[in-house]
């Protein structure tokens, strides 16, 4: 068992609503800084890898970004070994990826020494939950419903949970309460109730409708790669990916927007495969033997809840995760994002207690830039309503030029793949030598999409 020995007590209990990624990495972070740390959780929290009702998503492709995975190898340094001996994979970097892009197969990158790790995200959830109920500072307790938080005044000083089913009320109390509901978080409700400002909320809708299958592929139906990531294009707004997980098994899943969804029926979703800007996913589907029916998901839109704007936020009531922000899947950002706000939380706790506007203003700023990927990625469909300002037509352009060059110039390609997964700022695209490579790279091209086999190229990452 791995004990983490508190760096400054900032109080005696911490109260984390909600044991899913962010709520357990929260906990995580919180054990360094409170004597206790208790993880309410509505479901029953299984003891190995299953399915739950209160993340029906875990059944889709979970993506964890190379940001996501280096965070969580600091926090856990024991987890990517335990879910290895379990039958996750790990890459170095992308070099065993395909990727197609906005209607462009970028070309092959060179390992870059950093993690990617590719799991089912049951298998991930599992051992992230068995590692944080290792630590003896905190206590997961499931089976029990948040009611309310509790106030005193302008400073959040517990929990009213219920256990299920049927059970009595408790007061919880805690001297920091954590937010990680995810989407249907209840804050803002909770906030009106007791007299205060509900925050402003950003949407971006998509409609999103992902279908998710587990197969045996026939012996090289990727070829060497790992993943196959197949990205809308302009002209065709359907994607998908294949993904290598646990137990020799690879999980496909397809996605289309705005209404445009992949069917549930197995030769359907094949058929669909093959409507998608390139075939290698159809391809990979040949043959396949699938080991569990097919699973559906919708997701109707981008939030980003602006708690940082509050002035009447009640102190010691954070909101991190999904709660606080959820990204349009196809990204594979949402657990990602988690960690980077248990990062900050983390770097914001060893200097003593934030404040509630502290935290809140720090999550934002970290959030920034997974949301304007996200959905300025997403506006590109003309279809897709939302503010559009000028500059970012202009960065959408440099950006189709940018994967145009990224086809021939393997550098350029994880420099945006970096970008993709958070572990550069998307200013690094913007840098004036990089943006007269790609001006000069494609002088001539037609700017449209053209889709080619892959160019295996082995340059280092750009500094
Ligand atoms: C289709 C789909 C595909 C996705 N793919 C990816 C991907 O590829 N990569 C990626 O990084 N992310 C992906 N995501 C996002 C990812 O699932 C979330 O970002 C991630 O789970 C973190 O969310 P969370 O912990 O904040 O909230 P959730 O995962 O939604 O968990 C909330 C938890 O709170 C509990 N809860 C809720 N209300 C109460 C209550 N009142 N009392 C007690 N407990 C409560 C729930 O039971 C649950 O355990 C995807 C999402 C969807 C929908």
């Amino acid at each position: 068992m791995r004990t983490v020995s508190p760096t400054t007590v900032l109080g005696e209990h911490a109260v984390v609503l909600g044991a899913s990624v962010a709520g357990l990495l929260a906990a995580r972070v919180l054990s360094e800084s409170f004597t206790r740390v208790t993880v309410v959780e509505r479901d029953e929290l299984p003891r190995g890898v299953a399915p739950r009702r209160g993340v029906p998503q875990a059944r889709q492709v979970h993506a964890l970004l190379a940001r996501g995975g280096r965070i969580l190898d600091e926090l856990f340094p024991d987890l990517i070994t335990r879910m290895v001996a379990d039958g996750a994979i790990v890459t170095d970097g992308a070099a065993r990826m395909r990727f197609v892009l906005g209607g462009h197969r970028l070309a092959r990158c060179a390992p870059s020494g950093e993690l990617d790790v590719f799991a089912s995200r049951l298998l991930l959830e599992h051992h992230l939950r068995e590692a944080v109920r290792a630590l003896p500072a905190v206590t997961l307790l499931d089976r029990h419903d948040v009611v309310r938080p509790v106030f005193d005044g302008a400073r959040a000083t517990g929990v009213v949970v219920r256990s299920r089913p049927g059970g009595g009320d408790e007061e919880l109390a805690a001297d920091l309460v954590v937010d990680a509901t995810g989407r249907g978080s209840r804050t803002p409700v909770w906030l009106t109730e007791a007299g205060r400002t509900a925050p402003v909320e950003d949407r971006v809708a998509v409609d999103v409708g992902y279908v998710t299958g587990r197969f045996r592929l026939r012996p090289g139906a990727l070829g060497d790669d790992v993943a196959a990531l197949v990205g809308t294009s302009p002209d065709n707004p359907r994607g998908g990916g294949a993904f290598e997980v646990e137990n020799g098994e690879h999980m496909v899943c397809l996605a289309g927007i705005l209404g445009d969804h992949p069917p549930t029926e197995l030769a359907a979703f094949t058929a669909w495969a093959a409507t998608l800007p390139v075939l290698d996913l159809h391809d990979a589907l040949e043959g396949a033997e699938p080991v569990e029916p097919l699973h559906q998901a919708r997701f109707p839109a981008n939030v980003r809840r602006h708690y940082e704007r509050l002035a009447d936020l009640p102190e010691r009531l954070f909101v991190l995760g999904d709660a606080l922000c959820s990204f349009n899947p196809v990204y594979g950002q949402g657990m990602t994002v988690a960690a980077i706000e248990a990062e900050v939380l983390r770097g914001l706790l060893r200097r003593g207690m934030p404040s509630v506007r502290t935290w809140h203003t720090a999550a934002a700023r970290a959030i920034g830039p997974a949301w304007d990927l996200a959905t300025g990625s997403d506006l590109q469909d003309p279809r897709v309503e939302g503010p559009r300002p000028a500059v970012g037509r202009v960065v959408n352009r440099y950006l189709g030029r940018l994967l145009e060059a990224s086809t021939r110039d393997a550098a350029l390609a994880a420099l945006f793949l970096d970008v993709s997964s958070l572990l550069r700022p998307p200013q690094a695209l913007l840098r004036p030598d990089r943006v007269a490579r790609v001006l000069w790279a494609t002088r001539r091209g037609t700017g449209r999409p053209r889709v080619g086999s892959p160019v295996r190229a082995g340059a280092d990452h750009l500094a």
